[in-house]
């Protein structure tokens, strides 16, 4: 296999399609070129096989050699030679993975130019200040990126010498100043590196080339990978590319621009340039950009072509695309184009746009697989409260949501804040690569220079983190940042709203978020999708989560956690009596004040979600979590001395303390040796439900036994819960226990009582004796939080903080297991619960309630794995909804069409489980 393909190569496929070779500017730059013919600068690709071999074995043997020849094809087609002295042929040389990845090295451009070269430039241009100011920057990019010096001491220089003539006007810098610069730089580099400025062109290129490869595993690359589960193996090519100049004079330019707007999904072209100026001017937010709009004044022929490529590149790419151009002397060269990236609330309009749109040609189906988990998080994101407050400085709202932190003033010290458990708003003059770590940590971002387009505001809107950019009213110094007369501090409040472009001193109350229109849309065509075959729940506690949880699309309860009842004011104390209790006569007594209680939580849940499925899970913690911390009770006897009720209190949590309680009488377990507990909240719930009923409503009630490890086990816990059943209604226990008669399913019945009982399956023993336990259990709801714990042996609360972070680095584990489902090994004890399970019982109910069931990835496995619901917190529903709906839209894509995908390289995406489907629908 070749090491590098020029753009106009000819591949057996459509190089967009090659991304894994030539990285996603590389695949993008060949298809405009060869597919598309667009104008763009000729060049060729150094594939991403040379930089995984670099990093396996140095530098490739045959690299050399190959870069040479695709060097003289491009001189051949340009009729220019690098480094010539008479008419040099300049080139940029740029990073591109198969992943847009902030952190990786800046591209370098004006490469090629030397102390002779500069010469035939200025005469080739009859332009000597353009030739020797391109030189300039030329010698300062690759002292800073490739030579890794500081690139202060170049801006130092700078900064003297235009002081020296009197201007701060990079432009009236003169000539002879800008030859004198070259030599200081020159001379700058020498210092720092023993050598003088390499004049070879051969050698520039290969620095440049390598500097690429090795940016590939610098820190900032690495962060960003971990943080987007990217593959630490991928590589990135490396682009050389002819230069093409937006600096040559007024006739010329550089942009960014949009096929629509990334922020609202509007239609029609979006973005900025600048005349007279190159690469990343528009970017950096040096300078001040004008709309794309203006374009069309200022360069009538330029703006009608462009808008001609435009809509070109969206019919290719069936998708919003991202451009960057530059105009020399009045002709338009593309740069850059690839699938923009966009904010939630755009990403959502423009599913629906799309979709509706005859001529690209998109399904409601691939619509919906371009929505993601961040977009709907970022329309759900939080806004101001209230319009009381007094905005401090305004600046362009780059990235929707509302965000409170303290300021800090440097990416360092903002990730160090965040990690001490301060909400952080980061404000800098602008963000570079550098900045990342502390943008990731912040909940919001501030600078005071750069467009909608400048790096701050594109890399917050990937990440949906709302940012205010631009707002140069700011007067920012080392440690604090002034707007008319009020100073803030490191360590201050501060508030911004992201959409508006509005910052406020101090901090303002948020309110939940409002999506908008298209997100309903969407999710309704989400709900079409998955409707019968995934169904999504909500975990929830309270009427009030409840109500909350169904207004998000929540198709019922599958989780109610009662202990959360328990640990009230007024209940705490009643808990405590009942622990206490010296004879049966007062546990009783207890129980009967807890079981008024409870049942009026009870019809406060079933009224929620009347005629849904309610799942309450019986008490599952160990007692000891309702009393007193041993420890500090400890602290109070040796100090001030305990109270007869303290000491009580005390040695009760002493003697139910255990060594291990998370393993220890929690649960059934805790129903063992309690049973009048049990009994008490199951005829608090259907008295409750008895209660829906008289009201005209409709519960439908599902009991939960949590931590259930054998059949014996389940079925003591059942006979309480049916004996307290029939006592409460009346009637013959609700759900046969003999064997495999069929359940009843959750239809709506006016006026009737509707009682099934399971368990919850979270320990490995409960998954491999599922055939068994499914004898005496209408429903399993696998709770995979502790299901997780115990096939690992993973103490969450204790290796989550200390080996979580090694284990991921050292690629030990692909994923936390506790945020993304271990497809093996828990993943295979769920498949094997479901299918043991229902070769008892066909009709078995299958659900899942721990945090994965609102995790996308996890959910694709559940749906993979035969379950009819997810259950997750109540604002996570909108996500599981989608996501629910891409697994479907995902397997019937692998069925139809047999295709297996490739893997992306993104880790938990990609895997399928080779499991057979056992699907009980
Ligand atoms: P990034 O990945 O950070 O966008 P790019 O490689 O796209 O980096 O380049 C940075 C800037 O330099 C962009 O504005 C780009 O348009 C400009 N640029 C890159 N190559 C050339 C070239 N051959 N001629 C003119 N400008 C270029
Ligand atoms: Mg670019
Ligand atoms: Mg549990």
């Amino acid at each position: 296999m070749p090491y590098v393909y020029d753009f106009d190569h000819k591949h057996p496929r459509p190089p967009m399609e090659l991304k894994d070779l030539l990285g996603g500017k590389g695949a993008n730059l060949a298809e405009m070129t060869s597919v598309l013919d667009l104008p763009v600068p000729p060049g060729f690709t150094i594939s991403t096989d040379a930089c995984r071999d670099y990093m396996a074995d140095g530098w490739p043997e045959s690299l050399d050699a190959e870069v040479a020849r695709a060097r003289k094809r491009l001189e051949r087609a340009m009729g220019k030679v690098i480094g010539d002295a008479n008419d040099p042929l300049l080139v940029s040389v740029r990073s591109g993975a198969k992943f847009s990845m902030p952190g990786m090295m800046d591209t370098v451009l004006n490469l090629g130019l030397n102390d002779k070269s500069v010469e035939g430039l200025a005469a080739q241009t009859d332009d000597e200040r353009f030739a020797f100011d391109s030189y300039r920057r030329f010698v300062a990019m690759y002292g800073r990126i490739v030579l890794e010096l500081p690139g202060e001491e170049f801006d130092a220089l700078f900064d003297a010498a235009k002081e020296k003539v009197g201007t701060t006007s990079d432009a009236k810098v003169p000539t002879d100043v800008l030859r004198d610069l070259v030599t200081s730089y020159s001379e700058l580099v020498e210092r720092h590196t023993g050598q003088p400025f390499p004049q070879d062109p051969a050698a520039q290129l290969r620095g440049a080339i390598e500097a690429v490869f090795r940016s590939w595993n610098g820190p900032r690359a690495i962060a960003y990978r971990d943080r987007e589960r990217i593959d630490h193996n991928l590589g990135t090519a490396v682009n050389v590319q002819a230069m093409v100049f937006g600096n040559r004079d007024d006739n010329s330019g550089t942009g960014v621009g949009f096929t629509r707007d990334p922020a609202t999904g509007a239609k029609g072209a979006y973005g900025d340039f600048l005349v007279n100026a190159q690469g990343e001017d528009v970017v950096a937010g040096i300078r001040n950009t004008e709309p794309i709009s203006e374009l069309k004044k200022q360069f009538p022929k330029v703006h009608a072509e462009l808008l001609k490529i435009f809509s070109r590149l969206e019919q290719h790419y069936q998708d919003m695309c991202d451009t960057e151009f530059t105009i020399e002397r009045g002709k338009l060269w593309m740069l850059q184009t690839r699938v923009g990236k966009r904010t939630g609330a755009a990403a959502l309009r423009m599913a629906v746009d799309m979709a509706g749109a005859k001529d690209l040609g998109i399904s409601r189906a691939e619509a919906l697989t371009r929505v993601t988990e961040d977009h709907l998080d970022a329309v759900l994101h939080p806004q101001f409260a209230g319009s009381d407050f007094t905005v401090w400085a305004k600046g362009l709202g780059a990235s929707p949501g509302a965000a409170v932190g303290r300021i800090y003033f440097t990416a360092d010290d903002a990730a160090a804040a965040a990690a001490r458990g301060e909400k952080v708003v980061l404000v800098r003059s602008e963000t570079s690569p550098e900045d990342v770590h502390g943008m990731l940590a912040a909940e919001g971002i501030l600078t005071a220079r750069g467009g909608l387009v400048s790096h701050a505001a594109v890399v917050a809107r990937g990440w949906g983190k709302p940012a205010v950019v631009g707002a140069e009213v700011l007067k920012l110094s080392p440690h604090e940042v002034t707007v008319g007369g009020i100073t803030l501090k490191e360590g201050d409040w501060l508030s911004l709203d992201g959409a508006a472009g509005i910052v406020v001193a101090g901090q303002v109350p948020l309110t939940e978020a409002t999506p908008p229109p298209a997100f309903a849309t969407v999710l309704s065509w989400a709900d079409d999708v998955r409707r019968g075959k995934l169904a999504v729940r909500a975990n929830a506690d309270t009427g009030e989560d409840a109500a909350n949880a169904r207004s998000l699309g929540a198709e019922g309860i599958g989780l109610c956690r009662t202990e959360h009842m328990f640990l009230g004011e007024d209940r705490l104390p009643v808990v405590r009596r009942m622990i206490l209790a010296d004879t049966p006569a007062e546990e009783t007594a207890a129980l009967e004040e807890l079981r008024q209680v409870q049942r009026e939580d009870f019809v406060s849940i079933l009224a929620a979600m009347d005629g849904l499925p309610v799942t309450v899970r019986l008490l599952d913690p160990p007692l000891h979590e309702f009393l007193p911390d041993t420890e500090e009770m400890a602290v109070k006897e040796a100090t001030t001395g305990l109270t007869a009720e303290e000491r009580k209190l005390y040695d009760a949590a002493l003697s139910w303390k255990e060594a291990n309680p998370m393993l220890g009488t929690r649960g059934v377990r805790l129903g063992v040796v309690k049973p009048g507990l049990y009994a008490m909240q199951v005829r608090a719930l259907m008295e409750a439900a008895r209660q829906r009923v008289a009201d005209g409503g409709h519960p439908v009630v599902e009991i939960m036994i949590p931590l259930t490890v054998s059949r014996e086990e389940l079925a003591l816990a059942r006979s309480w819960v049916e004996g307290a059943v029939a006592e409460v209604t009346g009637e013959e226990a609700p759900a046969p226990s003999n064997g495999v008669a069929p359940m009843k399913g959750t239809k709506a019945k006016k006026g009737r009582l509707e009682v099934t009982i399971g368990t919850m399956i979270e320990t490995p023993r409960a998954a491999l004796r599922a055939a068994e336990i499914a004898e005496v259990a209408d429903f399993f709801s696998f709770g995979t939080n502790d299901l997780t714990q115990m096939t690992f042996g993973f103490s969450r609360d204790d290796v989550e903080g200390r080996m979580m972070g090694t284990y991921l680095e050292l690629g030990l584990l692909a994923n936390n297991p506790f945020d993304v489902v271990d497809f093996d090994g828990v993943g295979e004890l769920v498949r094997l619960g479901v299918q043991r399970g229902r070769s008892t019982r066909p009709n078995l109910k299958v659900g899942v309630c721990g945090e994965h069931g609102g995790q996308p990835d996890s959910i694709a496995m559940f749906y993979d794995a035969g379950l009819d619901y997810v259950s997750c917190s109540p604002f996570r529903v909108p996500v599981a909804r989608l996501a629910a709906a891409q697994a479907v839209l995902a397997a019937s894509a692998d069925s139809a069409g047999g295709k297996t995908k490739k893997p992306s390289g993104k880790k938990s995406r990609a895997k399928k489980s080779a499991h057979k489907k056992s699907k009980g629908h």
